[in-house]
């Protein structure tokens, strides 16, 4: 059991990611109360009856009352009006967190409606899977994965060294990022290859083939992890593109040149080109196992996981 950091924790939002939180946070003992609010009549019964949550509120403004921490778990277009909606009634004193995969734009939509004395750190935990709603949630998800906290400009340490000290307690490793320096690396690390995936999958549905025998049958893990990338909740990813337009732009500039010049290869015969690429991509996939962020198995260990 870890000590409690926080008496009183809102989460907002109870998908993936708000019922992770709230499982690992009961796992180790790191808040004595946890509410919830959810915008569907339907979510929010399902969280009662799978006692998701201490208490489930009809209003976000009921579950954040007396809140000495709010974490705004809704899609990143969401963020800005739920946070206009629970202003006024924030605890002096309390901190706003979020968790949406883009920073840049939470900030910006987020931080105008923060009242005086009401401390805002975003934060951004890099895990997930292709599941979303209360039922898709489970203690262990952030288990020895990042979770990046990304301070505005004025944040008393103290508020950013509670969530940490949360983030810790839920399993997380954690790292403090610029807000724009994030998008870049999640442009890098998850939008674009998310958009890849949504294309590959969407070129072989127009050659009629995802759904024959054959290539369900013989998708090794190549095209099937594409699927499974491509069965990620469209709300969640069409907000993701909308918001970090910028730097998944500049990165998929930079991929189609590496594609064609890869085309170019496959063109003229070049082998060695196509050979010393591979190579020291190969090489990349290694230094991600060795740094623990995943595993060798053949399925990437995902098959232990829900
Ligand atoms: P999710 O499972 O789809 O849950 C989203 C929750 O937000 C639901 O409870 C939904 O309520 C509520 N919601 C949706 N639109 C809303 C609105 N306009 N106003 C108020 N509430 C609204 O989503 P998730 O995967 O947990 O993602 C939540 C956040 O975490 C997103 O910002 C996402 O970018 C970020 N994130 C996701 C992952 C991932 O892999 N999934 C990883 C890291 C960060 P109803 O059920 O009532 O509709």
């Amino acid at each position: 059991m870890s000590e409690q950091v926080y008496g009183r924790v809102a989460l907002i939002g109870l998908g993936l990611i708000a019922s992770s939180m709230f499982w690992a946070m009961k796992r180790a003992g790191l808040a004595g109360e946890v509410t919830g609010y959810a915008r569907s009549e339907e979510t929010r019964a399902t969280a009662r009856k799978i006692g998701l949550c201490d208490r489930v509120c009809d209003s976000a403004r009921e579950a954040v009352k007396d809140a000495d921490l709010v974490v705004l778990c809704v899609p990143v277009g969401a963020m800005g009006p739920v946070m206009e909606d629970i202003a006024p009634v924030l605890k002096p004193g309390a901190t706003v967190s979020d968790v949406g995969s883009v920073k840049r734009h939470v900030i910006e939509a987020v931080q105008p409606h923060i009242p005086e004395g009401v401390h805002f750190v975003p934060a951004h935990p890099l895990a997930g899977t292709e599941h979303s709603g209360p039922e898709s949630g489970f203690a262990e998800l952030f288990d020895n994965r990042w979770s990046l906290l990304v301070p505005v400009e004025g944040t008393d340490p103290e508020a950013t060294a509670r969530l940490r000290a949360l983030w810790e307690g839920m399993g997380a490793n954690v790292d403090e990022m610029d807000a724009d320096h994030h998008d870049l690396v999640l442009a890098v690390t998850s939008h674009t290859p998310h958009l890849i995936a949504y294309t590959m999958v969407g070129v072989a549905d127009d050659l009629r083939r995802v759904t024959d025998s054959e290539v369900i049958k013989y998708s090794a893990a190549g095209f099937r992890d594409f699927t499974r990338i491509a069965a990620s909740d469209p709300t969640m990813w069409r907000d993701v593109f909308l918001t970090n337009k910028d730097a998944t732009l500049e990165i998929l500039g930079r991929f189609t040149e590496e594609l064609f010049a890869l085309q170019r290869a496959i063109r003229t015969g070049d082998g060695e080109h196509l050979h010393d690429y591979f190579t020291h991509t190969r090489a990349i996939r290694r230094g991600i196992i060795e740094a623990g962020q995943d595993t060798d198995a053949p399925d990437f260990g995902r098959g232990q996981k829900k």
